[in-house]
This record gives C-alpha cells, structure tokens and sequence, in this order.
C-alpha cells in the first residue's frame, strides 16, 4: 500500500510545483502566451505590449479515447527554442520570408498521462499552436470528436466576420463554399447564419489593435474547421457540418497516434499592418512533395470568356478569338470555362491547344469536382473524383499542353473532401498541371505546401457581378475587405479587373453595370493577390477601354517580392504597396461615402524620382500622368467613392 500514497505525494508536488502559468514570449518581447491550468482546464491568453488581446481562452479536446477538456494539468513543458528560418515563396506577398520565433512544447496531463501537447510558436506578431494527440493506451489510430479549443475576445471588442453557410443549400446544393458576404464592425455574441463563421476571422480589440484568427497546415489527415459563435465573444473550433459531401464522409477526424492537428494562427498587431502582411499561414507548413517542374515560370496573367459572356461564349470560334486577344496582351492563358467537353469536344480542344501554342498561348480547362457530394450539372464530370479517370484525363491534359485546371464545386470541409483536394494536387503535378479551385474551401498554407497550388476562389468573385447590380454596387465595399480578410492568408482566384462598363458580350446597357472606375480596376489587379490571374477583360477593350488602362493591364506583374500595409479599414478603404522587382507599386481604392484625402510617406521612391501616376478626378474619370517625387518622399492623394489610385516608379 506504500507505492500508491508515494505516487500521490509525488503527483501533488509536482501540481504544487506547476499550479499556474508557463510563459513564452516572441523575438522582441512585446508578444506574449500565458499558458495556464487553472480549475483543471487547459487555457491561453495573450498579451501584447501588456495588453490583453485573447483572455483566457480554453485548449484541450475529446478523443474516442476519452475527454481530454478537464481535470488537466500542467507537465514539464520543453525550454523555448529559437526558430529562424529563411524560406521562397513565389506566389505569394513575398519572395523571401524569414520565419522567426520562439517554440515551446507545452503538456497536458490527465489521471498520470500526458494525453496531449500543445506546441506554440510566438512570433513578433504571430502566435500559433497545434496539438500532438498523445497514445493514452494500445491505440494507434484515433477519433478526434470535438475540440475545446477556442478563442475568448476582451469586451468591446467588434467583429468582421462571413459566416459559414448551411451544408447542400444554395446552387445545386453545393455549400458551404466561402460564398457569404462578410459584416464588419458588428458585435460578438452571435453565430452568423447559425453555423458559425469562415476562417480567417477578423477582431478589433477596442483602444488597442487587431486580431486575425485562421489555421494553417490543413491536409488530409484532418478536416478544415470554422469558429463557432458563443455569448461573452468566445468563438470555438468547429468541424464540418455532418450534412456536408451530401452526408457521405465524416465530420470527425481520424487521426493516427500520435498525431497532430493543424496549427491554428492567432496574428496580432497595435495596427492593421501585421494582418495584412503576416506569413503565419506559410511559415509552419513544408512542401508536401517535389514539384514535378518549375512552376513559378507559369505564373501570370490571362483571360477568360465566361465572366462577360457566359455559357454562350462556351464554343470554339469565341475560345479562338480570346486566344488571340489574350497573344494580343502579352497574356499567358486562356481559361477555358464550364461545358466545353460538350460544346467544343475533346478533339476541338486538342485543335484549339495547338492554335494556342502557335499565338505563345496556354489553356487552363475547367472540370466539375463531382462525384457524388452535389447536384451541379456543369461538365466536365466524374474525370476529377477518381483516381483511375483523374490521372488518364491528367495523362490526356498533359499530352495536349494543357497548363492548367479549374476544378469547381467542392463544397465541404471534411477530411474525406480535404483528401480530394490533396489528391488532385499531387495527381496534377504527376502531370505538370498547375491547380485553380472553385466553389471550394479556404486555402490553408497550400501555396507552400503544394507547389502547383495557383489559387482558390473561397470568396464572392467577380461571378457575383455578372450575376446581381447589388453586387457591382457592394463591388468597392468588398475590395476594402479583402486585403484584412480573405487575402492575408492566401492566393485569392477572384477574376476582376473588369473594363467593360455593362456585364454582356457586346459592352451594351443591359445586365449588371461596372459602377468603379477604370483606375480602381488597374489598382486591384495589384490589391488582390494570386500568382495567376485570370482578368474579366474583353477583347472589346482594346477599343472601347482607355488606352492607358490596356497599356498598364499589359504590363502587370502577379508575383511579388514585398507587400506593405499603408493604410485603410475593412469595407471602407486600403491602400497598399507592392514589389514586383524593382518596382513599387502603391494602390489605393475607397469605398466611402466621401472622398479619401491622404497624405502618404512613400520612403520606397527616391527623392526626385519620376514616378506614373494613375488617379480619377470626381466623376471617376481617370487619367494618367508622370510626377516627380518631392525632397520629403510624401505623396497627396484623393480618391474618390468607387475610385482608384495607383502609383508606381
Ligand atoms: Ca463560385
């Protein structure tokens, strides 16, 4: 009867020794996680410059193995480690990034086990964590059920958030597919449309800053989650909804054990410049396998029929006519968009291919993800949702000279639909082909991870345009969100840049009508950030549109080596900077009532540079014109409502 009463003194000690805190914070010290086992639960919070910008915010998880939320202790976390690396990454906010923080391995121990870790990782504005799901018992493989995990917001705070759409619901039954429109400055407390909200996830923390919450590293040994809405501004971890994939597929993980989760990221700054050019997303993932060729020379620009002209510009003369337009921009590619497997045919698209690569031009195709998890009707079908079919159409693809694929209407964040995702991807690359998705869920670290990932649609694209005039009226409004929302943790496919003023063929009244500026078009070709861009131009606009609007759309890069925050508020409005080589390119857009009056410190031109300017005056006529830059490097700029700016050397 001894040995019993010994191991109970000793567990008694040890939780003496550990009741509270472990402490870990980032490089510069200004960032802090307090890692605590207070009432037997595990929680963090967060401190930045001493202010809390998370409360105390529960951690901890419910395996099929048991419930792992409670009656937790502290273990012996590891000392704090430094992380500093340098890594590439072309197609995204920029080409050299250094990862640099401070690690700690945190355990949670329950009834004598550690039956998980957490792993954080604080960076100077950066704080990520993951769990290792521990073997508690002969089990190798597990359950998770749920997570405790969540994230607790200080009071007064105000949200900016897109909720989660309900599963099957909308076109042909095909969401949850990141297609809701966001609310900003709204009050914590709900739960959007009652299934919670979409990552990333945006916060202002009243007097002291902001707080981006996403995850990252996201593959097919898990599932993709959301955050779901609770009284008193805590949001938790969500899995999928059990209705998602038409039912099939479950909404738990399956993990082996041990076994991790993926990272979730928690970016915090006194301003909005560390959401918008945070690398959190990036800095903890690897690539999952060797690119099969060089990628990044294929990145760039093209067009697209579908977006002016529709189903009815799906044939062979029209493809034909936007190949030559798109030789005529200097473009790489041709999107080639829904239903050509029947309106054109196989043999078409191999004749057109060849007329392509005659004109230097490349075509992407478009497929249908289904399979059996939705109703949409367009074809290609069942070529993507199987791996005997995938790879002969891929062989097919690649003999052709296809570059690349849209595959569209996923619609589900299960691990059975995240495992589609990843084996399309690494079937691609067998084949060469970079990979667009559609109708599909959040990117998650999939830039690096997937070297042929190009992009994701997961926001309301320029589609929505053509399909609503409310749309085209909220088209500034949505453009001041996206640099702070959708855009901070991935390449987004959205397909703008519209010059045509009507939403149709010919250019005509009729249909929606483009109610932004000629300049706000050539500033978010730059705002909105993916290494493929697919623009909404017409090949109309070689006469109709401002020769120094086609001029500029020739010449614009989609890949960059640095991008700086300068100033904005979600849905009101940005203004940015990017590198492209040598060049800086500063862009603006206002979505406000009024016009935007700055005066900017543009450090990166030198004093008496010469420098293009391209602005509009109050009727939103743009115009453009050379400047030279002032002793002072400041630039006085004027946007008007639904206008542009955009500045480059
Ligand atoms: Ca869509």
């Amino acid at each position: 009867m001894k040995k019993p009463i010994l191991i109970l003194l000793t567990l008694c000690c040890v939780s003496l020794l550990h009741a509270g805190e472990v402490k870990l914070s980032g490089p510069d010290g200004r960032l802090t996680v307090v890692v605590s086992d207070s009432g037997g639960y595990a929680s963090y919070r967060i401190l930045y410059d001493g202010m809390t910008f998370l409360d105390a915010s529960p951690l901890g998880l419910t395996t099929d193995a048991g419930d792992f939320t409670r009656d937790l202790r502290l273990g012996n976390a590891s000392d704090a480690c430094v992380v500093d690396e340098t890594y590439s990454l072309r197609n995204s906010k920029r080409s050299e990034i250094r990862y640099l923080a401070h690690i700690r391995e945190i355990p949670f121990v329950q009834d004598g086990k550690t039956v998980f870790k957490v792993m954080f990782s604080v960076g100077n504005n950066d704080v990520a964590f993951r769990y290792t799901v521990c073997r508690t018992g002969e089990a190798l493989c597990g359950v998770v059920r749920q997570e405790a995990t969540g994230f607790r917001l200080p009071a007064g705070s105000t949200t900016f958030l897109c909720p989660q759409s309900p599963a099957m619901k909308g076109f042909a039954r095909t969401t949850p597919s990141y297609e809701t429109p966001y609310t900003p400055d709204d009050t914590p407390g709900k739960n959007g449309l009652g299934e919670g909200y979409s990552f990333p996830a945006l916060f202002r923390i009243a007097d002291r800053g902001w707080v981006l919450i996403s995850e990252t590293g996201v593959d097919s040994r898990y599932c993709a989650s959301r955050l779901l809405g609770h009284a008193g501004g805590l949001y938790t971890i969500g899995f999928p909804q059990e209705e998602e994939f038409n039912g099939n597929g479950s909404a738990s993980p399956g993990i082996t054990l041990p076994g991790e989760t993926p990272w979730r990221t928690i970016t915090v700054g006194g301003t909005l410049a560390p959401v918008v050019e945070t690398t959190v997303a990036f800095d903890l993932v690897e690539p999952l396998y060797e690119p099969s060729k060089e990628y990044a020379d294929e990145y760039g620009c093209g067009t697209w029929s579908w977006i002016i002209a529709g189903d009815g510009s799906m044939n062979y003369a029209e493809q034909k006519r936007y190949i030559d337009f798109c030789a005529e921009m200097g473009y790489r590619t041709v999107l080639v968009d829904a239903w050509w497997d029947t309106r054109i045919g196989y043999k078409g698209i191999e004749e057109l291919a060849a007329y392509a690569r005659s004109k230097g031009v490349g075509l992407y195709l478009w497929y249908n993800s289904n399979g059996y998890w939705n109703d949409a009707p367009q074809g290609p079908r069942g070529k993507m949702d199987n791996l005997i079919r995938r790879r002969r159409e891929m062989k097919w693809l690649q003999q052709t000279g296809i570059k690349g694929i849209k595959v569209d209407f996923f619609g589900s964040d299960k691990q059975a639909a995240l495992q589609l995702y990843e084996e399309i991807l690494a079937d691609a690359n067998d084949y060469g082909l970079l990979v667009i998705f559609h109708g599909c869920t959040l990117p998650r670290g999939w830039e690096r991870m997937y070297p042929n990932y190009a992009a994701s649609e997961a926001v309301l694209a320029s589609e929505n345009m053509n399909f609503t005039q409310s749309s085209c009226d909220a088209e500034a409004f949505n453009a001041c969100l996206h640099p702070f929302l959708r855009n901070t943790v991935g390449s987004m496919d959205f397909g703008g840049s519209t010059l045509n003023r009507y939403y149709n063929a010919g250019n005509r009244p009729g249909g929606s009508r483009r109610v932004t500026s000629e300049v706000f078009a050539l500033a978010t070709a730059i705002l909105f950030q993916s290494p493929v861009q697919h623009f909404a131009l017409a090949p109309n606009n070689m006469i109709d549109a401002p020769a120094w609007a086609i001029d500029f759309m020739k010449a614009v890069p989609t890949t960059w080596d640095d991008t700086r925050f300068i100033d904005g508020y979600p849905g009101q409005y940005v203004v940015l900077a990017r590198r492209h080589g040598d060049i800086w390119y500063i862009v603006g857009v206002n979505a406000r009532k009024e016009t935007v009056r700055l005066t900017l410190d543009l450090p990166m031109f030198e004093a008496g540079e010469t420098v293009t300017v391209y602005d509009d005056n109050k009727r939103l006529e743009g115009r453009v014109r050379t400047v030279r830059t002032g002793k002072r490097q400041q630039f006085s700029i004027a946007i008007p409502t639904n206008g542009g700016v955009v500045i480059h050397n």
